[in-house]
């Protein structure tokens, strides 16, 4: 079977050497590799202050943290993601507020999140599904105009751009994930982008428990307790091996991706994803929409290629039942949805097959 995600590694003979250096080099905790990592990363996707972290769980918490989300508040954010996007809402204690999608592509609805707002939200989180950018610039104007930040969520977008900018530079905050299953993986870590400078010393802190590197452990002084979400000198390592070769894996991405959009347009009863004018998708996986989003299935299944809707609604969780509401895009969205592979491993001849088998119905 042709897979939707798959686990990308570095050629064997270029990652093993140096992880071979770190594992038995006495330091694998956060040390160089971490900030050689940072920087790295920070200036191959077009980034100011970068943060490695365990996960994008962990920097997505202290993203809400950054941005001054306390227990009680509310914060506006999509269903149609993956789960973590919204069990951190919950885990400081605010309020999900769920607005809904466009049943085009997915991605939060600037006119349904301007009219969840109240006078209890701090903040937007905003998912760019499945590697298509939501429309950051309406976003951002609604964030300024009503007075609350906007944190990015760009777990499934390394690489894309909207207006001309890379993701992750118009939210007040923004992560990225390196788990297994991303564009690219550190095994598992993640990445906090912070637009304001200032803030960098405190989510820095609340990376490790509260304490500040560089200070004597006899004298450091908690304030407010963190948490344990470091990045290690071991998963920076794969990190650095791996931005010696994601901008061609993100390349093949995104050509899959434009080839599908060229030539699964028009077909009847599919439709493929909206791409907003001025939106650069990274294409994670590839979003198709059909009225019979089973068949479409099942014709790829018989000739061997994964399609699936791969992400549950979050509301349907019964954590969220609380904050269910009624969403009729994401409803329409998610009917039709299904997921098709379009990353680094899908060949010509792979992606040519899809299109034939699409195309007989
Ligand atoms: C993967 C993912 C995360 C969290 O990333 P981890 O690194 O797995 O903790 C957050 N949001 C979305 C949309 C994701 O897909």
């Amino acid at each position: 079977m042709l897979p939707i995600v798959k686990v990308r590694m570095p050629e064997r003979t270029d990652l093993m050497p140096v992880l071979e250096d770190v594992l038995y080099g006495g330091m694998l905790a956060e040390g160089e590799q971490v900030y050689a990592f940072e920087r790295r990363f920070a200036a191959q996707f077009g980034l100011r202050d970068v943060l490695g972290f365990s996960s994008g769980t962990g920097a997505l918490h202290v993203a809400l943290l950054s941005c001054g989300v306390e227990p009680g508040d509310e914060v506006v954010t999509t269903s149609m993601t993956a789960e973590p996007t919204n069990t951190t809402i919950i885990q400081v204690g605010a309020v999900p507020v769920f607005a809904d999608v466009d049943p085009a592509n997915g991605n939060l609805d600037p006119g349904a999140v301007d009219a969840t707002i109240t006078e209890r939200t701090r903040a937007i989180v905003v998912v760019h599904y499945a590697g298509y950018p939501a429309p950051l610039t309406a976003l951002r104007e609604i964030a300024d105009r009503r007075g609350v930040a906007l944190i990015e969520d760009c777990a499934h977008a390394l690489g894309a751009r909207d207006g001309g900018v890379p993701v992750g530079t118009v939210g007040d905050a923004a992560i990225f994930s390196f788990q297994a299953i991303k564009h690219m993986t550190t095994v598992d870590g993640g990445a906090l982008v912070l637009r304001d400078p200032s803030r960098l010393r405190d989510a820095r802190k609340l990376r490790w428990f509260g304490m500040e590197k560089g200070v004597p452990r006899t004298e450091v002084d908690i304030a407010r307790a963190g948490y344990k979400y470091n990045m290690t000198n071991v998963a920076a390592t794969i990190g650095l091996s791996q931005l010696d070769s994601i901008d061609a894996a993100i390349a093949r991405h995104i050509d899959n991706g434009r080839f599908f959009d060229r030539e699964l347009a028009g077909i009847p009863g599919l439709s493929v994803a909206s791409v907003a004018p001025g939106a650069e998708p990274s294409y994670w996986i590839y979003t198709l929409l059909s009225d019979d989003s089973d068949n479409v299935e099942r014709r790829l299944a018989e000739i061997g290629v994964a399609a699936s809707k791969l992400h549950r609604p979050n509301h349907f969780h019964s954590v969220f039942a609380p904050y269910r509401t009624p969403l009729p895009g994401l409803d329409a969205f998610y009917r039709r949805l299904v997921h098709i592979p379009c990353g680094w491993w899908v060949g010509d001849a792979d992606r040519e097959r899809i299109v034939t088998a699409l195309r007989k119905g």
